[in-house]
């Protein structure tokens, strides 16, 4: 996973990028055979867990609502590219040099015309021949400029494309690895490549509790539930997954989509804790920062400039060395300059080493688990080392960088003023989701599916 697990965030507007429907950095494109038929609504609040429903006929993107009585005569359409100006297009167009000018000011208002992305749709129309009455910009997939002319004179008013609202539940089976999970549930209403995406989102909601690498077991499952914002051409304008359930080995991870009126979205637990842990601020306890994360660094025993790609802690000699976050340890013993030292796991994304100990802590060796906190070796100078310290690093997909300048997951629980709401959106939801069965071929999973089932029992206790 390169992607940032914090992902960009769920506050995608309307754009032209279907990549952002997903709400995934640099996500991928999603197809556009969809067929869905909902009462049209617009775009509720990034807030609002439904959006109020709004009926009504809106405009669609692809024709331009013409009085039934005056049907157009002539239409065309053509695209901005390379070499062809949006100037060129309307000097085509056959509006007159008044109309010419009208239309571009009344365009410029919108838009910058200098600015305007290759592809984009141009259509005009016109009730009587020769004489253009209707020009149409499509300024991006959610809105398009109209302009109308009445005798000589032009307007614009900016048209909005309607979105339904679905709601999708999809379930899977993994039988190697997550990406080629057996899917079930509604999924002949996925788009093309959207359960890719699918795939994407459980990555990011479970990077802390399941190492999608290694500790996917055949007969591991989840569902999701998805709630969509789907445009009249099928194309999917915003997809968030308001509840997911993923069985790993014998553990059942619930994960409920929540957002408090005044934070960000956030995934939680049946408890209300947010599914992303934090990491200790430090590794020592009260130790201060010798020497801090640079690009460009003396180091005064090979006495060459060089980047220093940790953080180093003053501290005696035997200082107990904590565990910044929960994990896998991946090394523990002699590295190089590193001395002696112990690197740990915690994610798919995110490591840390702990370098020139004066000794390992008893029983930490790779492969054990490790606990946020859990004292994992003790200060010395190992390795290359002037004095006793602690040469902390923080890797992001392999890459040390500065763990003050990495926005790190703040892992807050519901706020106490939202519980009773969150109580009873996870109840819902989870309950909705168990309603959606697994196949026959799945239950021989099932024992530990039931076992650590996140909704038998869990409902309610705090
Ligand atoms: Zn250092």
């Amino acid at each position: 996973m390169t992607r940032d697990a914090r992902g960009e965030g769920e506050t995608g507007g309307p754009g032209p990028d279907p990549a952002r429907s997903w709400g995934l950095a640099g996500g991928l494109v999603l197809g556009v055979a969809l067929v869905v038929g909902l009462i049209g609504t617009r775009s509720g609040s990034e807030t609002g867990e439904r959006p109020a429903a709004e009926a009504g006929a809106v405009p669609s993107l692809t024709t331009v609502p013409t009085p039934a009585a005056a049907p157009p005569v002539v239409s065309g359409a053509d695209t901005i590219r390379a070499g062809r100006a949006l100037g060129q297009i309307l000097a085509d167009a056959g509006l007159g040099e008044a109309g010419y000018r009208s239309v571009l000011s009344l365009i410029r208002e919108e838009i910058d015309p200098r600015r305007l992305p290759a592809g984009l749709v141009i259509r005009t129309s016109s009730r009587v021949p020769e004489s253009t009455d209707r020009v149409s910009v499509t300024l991006d997939a959610d809105r398009s400029l109209v302009l109308d002319r009445r005798g000589s004179t032009w307007s614009s008013r900016l048209d909005s494309v309607s979105v339904s609202l679905d709601t999708l539940y999809v379930g899977g089976v993994i039988e190697q690895s997550l990406w080629t999970s057996r899917l079930f549930g509604d999924t002949a209403r996925l788009a093309p490549n959207e359960h890719v995406e699918i795939f994407l989102r459980l990555a990011q909601i479970y990077a802390w509790q399941v190492d999608f690498f290694r500790d996917i077991r055949p007969g591991d499952a989840f569902r999701v539930m998805i709630r969509r914002e789907v445009r009249p051409d099928g194309t999917v304008r915003r997809a968030d997954v308001l509840a997911a359930q993923f069985y790993n080995q014998d553990r059942g991870l619930p994960a409920v989509r929540f957002v408090a009126a005044d934070g960000p979205e956030e995934y939680y637990d049946t408890d209300g804790a947010a599914t992303r842990k934090a990491f200790l601020r430090a590794p020592l306890k009260f130790s201060p920062v010798t020497s801090g994360f640079s690009r460009r660094r003396y180091h005064p025993i090979l006495h060459r400039w060089r980047a220093h790609r940790g953080i180093d802690y003053g501290a005696h000699r035997g200082t107990p060395i904590h565990a910044t976050g929960a994990g896998v340890v991946t090394r523990a013993g002699w590295w190089d300059g590193y001395g002696r030292m112990v690197e740990i796991r915690h994610n798919s994304m995110y490591r840390t080493r702990y370098a020139h100990m004066s000794g390992v802590a008893r029983g930490i060796r790779p492969g054990v688990r490790v606990k946020q906190n859990q004292v994992i070796g003790y200060v010395g100078m190992s390795g290359l080392a002037t004095a006793p310290h602690l040469h902390y690093e923080f890797l992001v997909n392999g890459v040390q960088r500065d763990p003050k300048r990495v926005r790190l997951p703040p892992g807050k629980p519901v706020p106490d003023r939202y519980l009773a709401r969150f109580d009873s959106v996870r109840d819902a939801r989870l309950a909705r989701l168990d309603s959606l069965s697994f196949p026959a071929a799945a239950q021989l999973a099932s024992a530990a599916r039931e076992a650590g089932s996140p909704t038998s029992g869990a409902s309610g206790s705090r």
